[in-house]
């Protein structure tokens, strides 16, 4: 029989686990506490001896561990190339803000979906993470920074929605009160659109906030730079995230990389525009929404370059002079190059 994955048991699996290898289920509790400050079997000494040398027999610990760190001198913006236990690695990154600190994890080790302006998909999909190491990126971050982290986002490597149960259980495994106790409203995941389980996650009522890469607002332009949308064009993408509003009540955020010259024309806005209001007015109104404007990062050995500021700002008037609510996502560990997922890639070459 294999090893158990224990980091991925919520509090009663965790117990049950416990008996199951022949131990009373309070250590639970003690176990799930150490665990949950990314302690190795070694360091519970709480825990008897004879009990940790069981562990080590019976269970494995996925924690992923720092293989490089990078402190942005700007912001404090902290970047984590992590190593697995199989030595694949993935990034996540921690950013400072005014409400809190939060971490944006990866989902999965690459990613299959091929979106061109995207780095983490050069190379494909190599496996799906646990739920197990998309939480231990939180709690080994969370050590080493030695404080809370209160915000997640699923913005990392991969397609969460790719990997949906373990996703899922990431989800309840963060929110879990005797564990990080991370609130719902305190997690977004972001997809390229894999509607069937846009739809299985409505029907999942977390309230999480989901938020939608659309970067394009018509189905020829965005098919040629996102392929999912040839699965799943615009229409059904949209009505998928307006049965989400409806039954969860959530803003949706969508996000939208401005491309230089190739998505951030006058145009482009009124075209982004005229979308969201096709799907999203209810008796003559907007609905709430949000959109995030992304000035896109450039990626090595691709052919695109980023809006200048001036384009941004345009654009993003636009939008908000027509009632929709757009930001720009303000820049945090730009002497980092936090955003991308190039520090990955580097490690394989
Ligand atoms: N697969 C999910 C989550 C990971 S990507 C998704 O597609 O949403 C997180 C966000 O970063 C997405 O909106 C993605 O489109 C965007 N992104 C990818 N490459 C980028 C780049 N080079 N510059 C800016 N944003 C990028």
């Amino acid at each position: 029989m294999g090893k158990t994955d224990i980091l991925g048991l919520l509090p009663d699996e965790l117990s049950d686990f416990l008996v199951s290898i022949g131990e009373p289920k309070y250590r639970g509790a003690q176990l799930y506490g150490w665990l949950m400050k990314g302690r190795e079997f070694e360091e519970m000494t709480n825990l008897p001896r004879s009990l940790r040398e069981k562990l080590s027999e019976h269970a494995e610990l996925r924690l992923p561990k720092v293989e490089k760190k990078l402190v942005s001198a700007i912001d404090g913006t902290v970047k984590y190339l992590f190593k697995l236990i199989d030595g694949e690695c993935v990034e996540s990154v921690v950013m400072r803000y005014e409400h809190g600190i939060s971490i944006c994890i990866s989902s999965e080790v690459g990613c299959p979906m091929g979106c061109v302006f995207c780095a983490s998909t050069i190379g494909g999909k190599v496996r799906n993470l646990t739920a197990s190491e998309m939480l231990g990126q939180i709690i080994v971050a969370s050590r080493d920074i030695d404080e809370r982290i209160s915000n997640v986002v699923m913005m990392g490597i991969g397609e969460p929605l790719d990997n949906y149960d373990n996703t899922i259980r990431f989800l309840k495994l963060v929110n879990e009160e005797k564990g990080l106790n991370i609130g719902y409203r305190h997690i977004s995941l972001s997809t390229c659109g894999v509607v069937p389980m846009i739809d299985r996650l409505r029907e999942e009522n977390l309230p999480i906030t989901l938020s939608i890469s659309l970067h394009a607002a018509e189905d020829e332009a965005r098919s040629a730079i996102m392929p999912i949308n040839r699965k799943y064009p615009l229409s059904e993408l949209m009505t998928a995230c307006r049965r989400y509003f409806d039954d969860s009540g959530r803003r949706i955020s969508f996000e939208y990389t401005l491309i230089r010259g190739k998505n951030d024309s006058e145009r482009d806005a009124d075209t982004l525009i005229r979308l969201l209001k096709k799907y999203f007015t209810d008796k003559g109104k907007l609905v709430p929404l949000h959109v995030n404007l992304i000035p896109v990062n450039e990626v090595k050995g691709r052919d695109f370059s980023r809006s200048d500021k001036a384009a941004v700002e345009k654009f993003s008037g636009i939008l908000n002079s027509k009632g929709v609510n757009a930001t720009v996502r303000r820049r945090l560990g730009a002497d980092i190059n936090a955003s991308c997922g190039q520090l990955r890639r580097e490690s394989r070459s």
